[in-house]
């Protein structure tokens, strides 16, 4: 039907292994992923993100959506 993305989904956090809760974030129309991100008890920020590869790795390392157009 459609590949609508989930609103929030859950990971283990990198530096204290809890659940750590992240919330799809709104993004330009032009946007090429689908960013995620939520911050964990321990003060550690998750990002994750579904979409245009090279745009999903710039946005997990930096928290920023680079456009290349
Ligand atoms: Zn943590």
């Amino acid at each position: 039907m459609s590949n609508k993305p989930a609103r929030t989904l859950t990971f283990k956090c990198t530096k204290c292994a809890k659940s750590v809760q992240v919330f799809l974030q709104k993004v330009s129309a032009c946007s090429h992923i689908q960013p995620y991100q939520g911050i964990c008890s321990c003060g550690e920020i998750r990002r994750y993100a579904t979409g245009d590869k090279d745009v999903v790795e710039s946005f997990v390392a930096t928290g920023e959506i680079g456009h290349h157009h």
